[in-house]
């Protein structure tokens, strides 16, 4: 078996509206690089199963960096899809990201509606 590695482990809602717009961010973002992208309904909000699929991902791909997305009005989050709440849960995903893999550089975003990347 060949070794292949990549650079990062990108997550992003599954939601239709947003992936042109992360597309063409990962376009200009990721342009000599190489990534692992998932999409889960509500992005990392069920944590467990994004861990799994780092694990994996760094496993087959030596990964090291993350980049988690959540999006404005995220049908997963209903009423509870505030900037907020995406906020807390992205640091949340990101503290537990960097407790297993300490080394890692993990990146949040809050995509608009409009297309625009909010660092968080
Ligand atoms: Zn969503």
């Amino acid at each position: 078996m060949s070794i292949h590695t990549c650079d990062a482990f990108v997550v992003a809602c599954i939601d239709f509206r947003f992936q042109r717009f992360i597309k063409k961010w990962l376009e200009e973002n990721f342009q000599n690089k190489t990534y692992d992208y998932v999409g889960f309904a509500g992005s990392t909000k069920d944590l467990k199963t994004i861990m799994n699929q780092l694990d994996i991902s760094v496993r087959l791909h030596h990964t090291k960096q993350v980049v988690l997305i959540h999006h404005e009005e995220c049908g997963a989050y209903g009423t509870e899809s505030t900037h907020d709440r995406h906020a807390k849960d992205l640091n949340i995903a990101k503290k537990t990201i960097l407790k297993k893999y300490p080394q890692f550089k993990v990146d949040l975003y809050y995509l608009h509606l409009d297309g625009k990347f909010e660092r968080i």
